[in-house]
């Protein structure tokens, strides 16, 4: 009998093909008593690794209760502490800009002056934006002069 693949998301032809648990008796993967003779052939699983990154992405998310069984040679409460570990290495996302205060597009002198006020440079369609903006100040002030 050959063990599903994790979650059933595994396409038959690839990888599981060759994984060890398709000679054994899949309850072996799923049942506490047997956890150590799951353990051991997971050990020795040439496609250990794929196995263990397709459980962790079908499973991410979920709590230890819902992590059933072994895969790539880890129990469910193994994964969810792993899955931890990974979400405090990932990085921090940037902070979200400030509410209350609208964010003007690229493109728009309001936008040029943002550029400034964080320290970076203006990005090209900015800059534009602020000749242009100049260009008219000046075009009115000779205008009024003339
Ligand atoms: S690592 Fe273990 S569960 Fe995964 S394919 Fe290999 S034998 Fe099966
Ligand atoms: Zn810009």
């Amino acid at each position: 009998m050959t063990r599903r693949a994790p979650n059933n998301l595994t396409p038959a032809g690839t990888w599981a093909n060759a994984a060890l648990c398709r000679y054994d008796d899949p309850e072996i993967w799923f049942t506490d008593a047997t956890e150590h003779d799951a353990r051991l052939v997971c050990g020795w699983c040439p496609v250990r690794q794929h196995c263990l990154d397709e459980a962790m992405a079908a499973e991410n998310g979920l709590g230890t209760s819902s992590r059933y069984g072994v895969y790539g040679g880890l129990t469910g409460k193994e994964r969810a502490k792993l899955a931890a570990r990974r979400r405090k290495l990932a990085p921090v996302p940037p902070p979200a800009p400030a509410t209350g205060q609208a964010t003007e597009p690229c493109g728009t002198p309001a936008a040029y002056r943002r550029h400034f006020r964080r320290k970076e440079t203006p990005c090209e369609a900015c800059r534009t934006a602020d000749r242009v903006a100049r260009y008219d100040r000046m075009d009115r002030a000779k205008t009024r002069a003339s």
